[in-house]
């Protein structure tokens, strides 16, 4: 997975909506990829807000550990 890739369907990571197989290939390019790191938190606070001001739109919760976890890889 290169970042084009990853961040064609970076969307879909944070909407948890991925495959398997899919989730693993991005989960393990933000491991080894800043600049998608960097992406992905631009959308995480993002969301943070709007999971704030739209609390029954909320996405699942174990998706912020599986962000968090993919984040604190380095
Ligand atoms: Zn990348």
């Amino acid at each position: 997975m290169n970042c084009t890739e990853t961040r064609e369907i970076i969307h879909s990571y944070l909407n948890d909506e991925l495959e398997e197989q899919l989730l693993a290939g991005v989960v393990s390019h933000l491991a080894g990829c800043s600049g998608c790191r960097r992406e992905l938190g631009n959308l995480h606070t993002s969301l943070d807000w709007l999971r704030k001001t739209y609390p029954e739109q909320a996405p699942p919760g174990d998706l912020w550990e599986k962000i968090q976890g993919a984040i604190e890889t380095r």
